[in-house]
């Protein structure tokens, strides 16, 4: 008998494995896909030498993950590039706000009336980032904080809703950057605990860039499955668990699967009915002539580019995907430009490119021109650059993955409670009422990205559970 059986090699799968495996337990893993990864893959989606991240390209919360840097995965082939600048949001007059490495340079980016705000709101928070991060993911608390003092008074900042925080800028330029931040989990901007979203993106940008893995982001998996293997760990892939008794014998099943698979699959009943999945999104993964021809210069040398003209079209283009039920037009984009910082990725000269915007959930309409006409206002001539595009959109993207439930690439909706306290309300998110089976998914604490932390937290419930059962 297995110690542990776990379902879904996605990061959080793989690093609830391998924190498994490090402490001595037997464990195996069973993914449905070909290959490992879930949202953290590489594939030549295009043309051929056009190696493109189909769903994770830009990694703040991987490169500051305690449960990643805990680990040797760099001795495993995984190096984190960077790009000159973390991310830019140009503006429609050819300028662009910055989230740059230093503070200074990123406040300088927002004008002279705001600069001040913004340093007196994250300068505090760097000398002890790495502890406030730790003690933030670990939310709701699996251990006690390390720095109760500094979790509070980051949550004093970051509980109310970014439309709040935003009020202390006195222009536009700041807003809509931290308007952008807050979108990167799909959350309203006048949502609870979204000013924290945007804080901790911001943070983890000074702290240590938003770099990719050099080869792509399946860099990320491969180096956690390699080194779960050499922990004695198994990985089986075409294996789509349908049924607990698809399963070999284990002491306790770990799934990195929607809470709505996890019932079906588990026969948990009715127990994560009240759960809600949110937007979903419509990606182009874009073989390029050349670089993005932004007009703002600083957009040519960032490796996320958020493109949108204002606060007001983030907020309107959110709004329409999560609660109008219409596609946004023009949509809030985020794109990212691996090849800025990793030229492996593409042939000489050549670039890779992504851009998404949000849509309905299951959406089955096509926002490819509606992107590049965005792209367009901000970057004229990009569709000149154009050698080949691949489009998914929430249909595809499920497909793909099961976990993107009608697209949501979230794993359920970030907005409420929901957004903090997920799969349910419950001190105990990764348990569940069998008590030999949990959940480690972006449906846990603490959400959205690749950073493992979902699977961190569940591999420690369950080796307490496992201890205390010895
Ligand atoms: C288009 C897109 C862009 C993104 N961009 C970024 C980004 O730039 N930076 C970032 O940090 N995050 C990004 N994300 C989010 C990030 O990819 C996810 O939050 C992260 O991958 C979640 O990890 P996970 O392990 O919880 O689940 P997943 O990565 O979704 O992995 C789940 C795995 O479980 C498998 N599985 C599901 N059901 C079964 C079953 N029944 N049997 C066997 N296997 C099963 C799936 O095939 C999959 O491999 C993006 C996601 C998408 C889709």
């Amino acid at each position: 008998m297995l110690d542990a059986v776990v379902v879904g090699a996605g990061p959080n799968g793989l690093t609830a494995a391998v924190e498994l495996a490090r402490r001595g337990f037997s464990v195996a893993v069973f993914e449905a896909r070909s290959t490992v990864g879930g949202g953290a893959r590489t594939e030549e989606l295009t043309l051929p030498g056009f190696r493109h991240d189909p769903c994770s390209a830009a990694h703040p919360l991987g490169v500051n993950s305690p449960a990643f840097r805990a680990m040797p995965l760099e001795r495993y082939g995984l190096e984190w590039l960077h790009a000159r600048l973390p991310m830019a949001h140009p503006f429609p007059d050819g300028s662009a706000a910055v989230l740059a490495r230093s503070v200074a340079e990123t406040a300088a980016s927002f004008g002279p009336r705001d600069a001040g705000t913004y340093r007196r709101l994250v300068e505090p928070f760097l000398p002890k980032w790495d502890v406030l991060l730790r003690d933030f993911m670990s939310l709701p608390m699996s251990a006690l904080p390390r720095d109760p003092v500094t979790l509070a008074r980051f949550g004093l900042a970051g509980l109310p809703p970014s439309t709040w925080l935003m009020r202390r800028f006195h222009d536009d330029r700041a807003r809509t950057l931290f308007a952008g931040l807050v979108a990167h989990v799909i959350a309203p901007l006048d949502g609870i605990v979204t000013s924290g979203v945007g804080m901790v993106f911001a943070l983890a940008a000074h702290a240590r860039g938003w770099p990719v893995a050099r080869g792509g982001s399946q860099a990320i998996s491969d180096a956690l499955t390699a080194y779960l293997r050499d922990l004695g760990g198994a990985v089986h892939t075409d294996y789509e668990v349908k049924r607990l008794d698809d399963l070999p014998p284990a002491r306790a099943y770990v799934f990195d699967t929607s809470p709505t698979a996890l019932a079906r699959i588990a026969g948990l009943g009715s127990a994560y009915t009240g759960y809600r999945y949110g937007a979903g999104v419509f990606k182009v993964d874009y073989a390029l002539d050349g670089p993005v021809p932004w007009t703002a210069e600083e957009a040519r040398s960032a490796g996320t580019v958020q493109v949108a003209a204002s606060r007001a079209e983030i907020g309107a283009a959110l709004h329409a995907a999560s609660r109008e039920g219409r596609a946004p037009d023009p949509p809030f984009l985020i794109t990212v430009q691996p090849s800025v910082a990793d030229p492996t990725r593409a042939p000489a000269g050549k670039h890779v490119f992504w851009a998404y915007g949000h849509v309905p959930n299951g959406w089955e309409g096509d926002l490819t021109d509606a992107i590049e006409r965005q792209l367009e206002r901000f970057a004229p001539g990009f569709r000149d650059r154009v050698l080949a595009r691949a489009t998914s959109g929430p249909p595809e993207l499920a497909e793909r993955n099961a976990n993107y439930v009608g697209g949501d690439i979230a794993c359920g909706a970030a907005s409420g409670l929901q957004l903090l306290l997920r799969p349910k309300l419950s001190l105990f998110p990764y348990a569940t009422k069998h008590p030999a089976v949990f959940i480690c998914s972006s449906a846990t604490p603490p959400g959205p990205g690749v950073h493992g932390m979902s699977g961190h937290n569940a591999a420690k419930a369950v080796w307490k559970r496992l201890r205390a059962a010895a």
